[in-house]
């Protein structure tokens, strides 16, 4: 158990609500709530009272400062009419006991409860320290504290599904599997050395290199879907380029006219552009510089080459829109030859208008270029009138959600962090195998599997020092 003082905060968000929520975490909590709460007969019931069950009654304000004024026969000012709820230790989010006040929401109120609290003997939380708290008292492990912030930021029902298998403890499952199976080959190693008469380690290394082998295309099946898993949690950076007039703006707005993301700092995530998100069915459109569109609007110089050319090198997806009523044209040429290695998708814009050219005329634009078919998808699309946005859709969707669906008990990889402890372990593993192909005596290879098993650990908060978790957490969220 870890042994701490007393913590309060504020958990539901700082806007006017209907309800709000003070949480009070620590050994002290229900002292402190009983300072607070009384029944409605004006008494302080909370040390009695079972846990996890609703007590209905008053936060009244008769702490030592409050001038007797205020009060009458001593019994203090009502601040507000609540819910106050215990929950025991270890039984509650921290792992600690809590207090837990539901009040009206608004901000002045909240404000006043926590300050009671406060004044009662509690410090105000840290950001993400209840989550902390439930990391270090072992409540869940690392992993899964780092769901908890993934959920709240979830801007899409994919990310919500990742996040939330991953507070299930589905990685985490994962994870301790992987380094079971290296311990078993840990200890195997150990024993027959030290016991060679009653175990054997002749053709020790074909069966395990066998066994590494699985284990590192396991690993690097986990380490592939970190590309999904970002795209997933952050969306898709998406540029859309094209000559003045192509309809840029015109599609930017039947866009921006569909449902607008959530759009959320993820912390740790730093973007110099400014951009709008939208949701499109499982995944989030980050529409990059969108601002260049607009502003530039007017001017004679409109959203080209140039202005394009930085944005597309950082794009995960680039939408070349070209106006199909007009001819192509050198500037064409050039944006082609700007997109060609990125993922684009080629929007034939203004089908309701007579059109031009076909799609053979810009088909040969790329093969110019040197761009093979089956990297061009050309869909036709009206922006004035909303024509082809379903087909979009579908085929961005397709795009970067390969294979299968992915859902509910899915493990994608979404953090860095973890894509990285995963690296690690699956090079140490291939040292292994190295070892093994070289035949190196086997006490040299634990010396890899040991360090693989480390890396691994990392994921689930084992072998972190403390200087990591508090950075974790330092960038959760306020009353997290
Ligand atoms: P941008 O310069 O690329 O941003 O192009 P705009 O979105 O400003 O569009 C230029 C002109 O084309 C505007 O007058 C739009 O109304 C018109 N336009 C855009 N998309 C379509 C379309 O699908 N059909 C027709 N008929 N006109 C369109």
């Amino acid at each position: 158990m870890y042994e701490t003082d007393t913590i309060a905060a504020i958990v539901t968000g700082m806007t006017p609500s209907g309800v709000g929520i003070i949480r009070i975490s620590g050994p002290r909590a229900i002292e402190i709530g009983d300072c607070l709460f009384s029944s409605p007969s004006g008494k302080k019931i909370l040390k009695n009272a079972p846990s996890h069950y609703f007590n209905y009654g008053y936060v009244v304000s008769n702490l030592k400062n409050e001038k007797q004024e205020n009060s009458q026969n001593g019994a203090g000012k009502t601040i507000d009419e609540v819910f106050a709820v215990v929950m025991k230790a270890p039984r509650s989010f921290t792992g600690e006991d809590t207090v837990e006040i539901q009040c009206h929401g608004g901000i002045f109120c909240m404000k006043q409860i926590l300050s009671l609290a406060i004044e009662a003997g509690a410090r105000l939380a840290e950001p993400g320290e209840f989550s902390k708290r439930a990391f270090l008292n072992g409540r869940m492990d690392l992993s899964e504290a780092e769901a908890v912030m993934d959920s709240i930021h979830a801007g899409n029902a994919l990310a919500l599904a990742t996040s939330i298998s991953q507070l299930k403890g589905n990685l985490s499952k994962m994870v301790k599997d992987f380094r079971a199976q290296i311990l078993y080959e840990m200890a195997y190693i150990e024993s027959a050395l030290d016991d060679p008469e009653h175990m054997s380690l002749d053709h020790y290394g074909e069966t395990l290199s066998e066994k590494i082998k699985k284990l590192i295309a396991s690993l690097n099946k986990m380490i592939e879907s970190a590309d999904q898993g970002k795209v997933v949690k952050e969306g898709i950076d998406t540029v859309i380029v094209g000559k003045p007039n192509a309809g840029k703006s015109s599609f930017l707005n039947l866009l921006l006219g569909e449902e607008r993301a959530i759009v959320t700092d993820i912390p740790g995530t730093t973007r110099d552009v400014l951009r709008e998100s939208i949701t499109l069915g499982n995944l989030c459109l980050n529409l990059v510089d969108t601002a260049g569109i607009r502003q530039t609007k007017d001017s004679v110089e409109q959203i080209g080459v140039k202005m394009a050319l930085e944005s597309v090198e950082k794009a995960d997806l680039v939408l070349y829109l070209i106006d199909s009523s007009m001819d192509l044209d050198e500037e064409d040429e050039e944006i082609i030859s700007l997109i060609k290695e990125k993922k684009f998708l080629v929007l034939m814009n203004k089908t309701d208008l007579e059109s031009k050219i076909s799609e053979e005329d810009v088909l040969s634009l790329f093969r110019k270029q040197g761009v093979e078919r089956e990297k061009i998808t050309l869909l036709s699309i009206s922006a004035k009138w909303g024509d082809g946005l379903e087909e979009f859709k579908n085929n961005v969707q397709e795009m970067f959600l390969q294979g299968e669906i992915l859902w509910n008990d899915q493990i994608l990889i979404t953090n860095m962090r973890h894509k990285n402890a995963f690296i690690e372990a699956r090079d140490s593993l291939l040292l292994v195998e190295k070892s093994i192909e070289n035949q190196m005596p086997e006490d040299f290879l634990t010396i890899d599997l040991n360090s693989a098993y480390s890396s691994l650990g990392r994921i689930i908060g084992e072998e972190v020092d403390e200087d990591l978790v508090n950075e974790i957490f330092s960038k959760f969220c306020m009353g997290k």
